[in-house]
């Protein structure tokens, strides 16, 4: 017998499972709404035009080499990736506060700067708002943190639970960390607005909780890098500290190539500094060093004026081809009297529409419809085409009716 006998199997993952299932389906008008990847109106996953031209260039560089990348990572992504999110004028990064670590996307981001608080911060509670990407929970609990929930989403008006969430903050022990989303919350496509951030703000730098920005969707909510960041952008201007985790993954569409950066923003260089050389031994033990190919692709492309564009153009582009699919969901719902209100359909921002959609009318759409996508009702818009809109629709129809 084996060793390894009594190994029990292990439930699929909540969101990638819903791909596994889905591929197992032979029906021809399978729709996959599952995860958050983007896909252009033929269906069919996109490598931006702009990423291609940087992949050219850095293999017509014959001075290219495959040594390793330092521990921390490659140094012009980390300079460009904290400018990108904070700011070109950001005070923080000229008075050299800042400390950047390229990571494995966001994922891997959230894990190095989870496990630095928990070696190194004097309160072990993350707050994560309820609900979130389902991911969180897990690691920031390996990472060594006890995670606690605060309230965000309001079931009744599909919108922001706002005194909730004040309330839970309020009475969050002094020090707690608390996860944000930057922009475009997974999943609930529901953001504060402006002057709610900076109610958020106020309370938080007033009970000393420590903001940890998760921001893996900058320029995909608005379709503007600026826009999107500034959630962020706030907390920095008021001197403050606070981490963020970024992810290249949506808005590079660089998934697979897993490169995203921490940067944890301190209230002194001689801090930051310090702090650097403590993720680096967070680092060190659990992967050595991050990969370099992502990385050279954000780099080239952060670092020049005429691919930076062509990049904004391709990002509003995906952005938009989003908000009109949430127009075309609501339309075709209208056009069929669907009973109740869809109107959160084009007032989310974001990936993903929280549809208000229950466990047993998912079920029936994946079963008569062969439509999927994960459990809590929330569909990826970024799945959906022009082509396949009215299916969605007829399913969501006679889910509900
Ligand atoms: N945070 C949130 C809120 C996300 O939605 C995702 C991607 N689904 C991530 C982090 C991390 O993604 P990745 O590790 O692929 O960058």
């Amino acid at each position: 017998g084996s060793v390894f006998s009594h190994v029990v199997q292990a439930p699929e993952d909540p969101i990638l499972g819903v791909t596994v299932a889905y591929n197992k389906d032979p029906s021809p008008v399978k729709l996959n709404l599952g995860v958050g990847a983007y896909r252009t109106e033929e269906g069919k996953p996109l490598v931006l035009n702009v990423v291609r031209h940087a992949e050219q260039q850095l293999v017509n560089d014959r001075s290219r080499v495959k040594e390793y990348l330092p521990i921390v990572g490659l140094a012009d992504f980390n300079k460009l990736s904290a400018k990108l999110i904070l700011g070109a004028d950001s005070p923080a990064i000229r008075e050299n506060r800042v400390t950047t670590v390229q990571c494995l996307s966001g994922t891997g981001s959230l894990r190095v700067g989870g496990e630095f608080l928990a070696r190194h911060y004097h309160e072990r509670s993350i707050y994560i708002p309820l609900p979130t990407w389902g991911n969180h929970p897990k690691v920031f609990t390996l990472a060594g943190l006890s995670v606690k929930t605060y309230r965000y989403y309001d079931p009744k008006t599909r919108g922001l639970d706002f005194q909730g969430l004040l309330e839970d903050l309020g009475s969050a022990p002094s020090g707690a960390v608390v996860l944000l989303h930057a922009c475009a919350h997974n999943p609930t496509g529901v953001d504060p607005t402006p002057q709610q951030w900076e109610q958020i703000r106020q309370l938080m730098r007033s009970k000393a909780l420590l903001p940890f920005f998760d921001s893996a969707y900058q320029g995909f909510a608005s379709g503007s890098l600026d826009t999107d960041a500034q959630s962020v952008r706030m907390f920095v201007a008021d001197g403050g500290e606070c981490l963020v985790a970024q992810s290249y993954a949506k808005n590079m569409g660089l998934y697979g190539e897993r490169v995203g950066a921490l940067s944890i923003v301190c209230r002194a260089a001689d801090v930051a500094s310090r702090v650097e050389s403590q993720l680096k031994l967070v680092i060190r033990p659990m992967y050595s060093n991050p990969p370099i190919h992502g990385a050279s692709i954000v780099a080239t492309i952060l670092k020049d004026r005429n691919l930076f564009h062509e990049w904004t153009i391709e990002l509003k582009a995906m952005a938009e081809r989003i908000i009109s699919m949430r127009k075309q969901l609501f339309d075709a719902l209208r056009t069929r009297g669907t009973p109740g209100d869809w109107s959160h359909i084009i007032k989310q921002i974001g990936m993903f529409t929280f549809t208000g959609l229950n466990k047993e009318q998912v079920a029936f759409m994946t079963k008569e419809y062969h439509i999927y996508m994960t459990s809590d009702g929330r569909i990826s818009m970024a799945g959906l085409s022009s082509r396949t809109v009215p299916h969605l629709a007829d399913a969501i129809h006679a889910a509900v009716t």
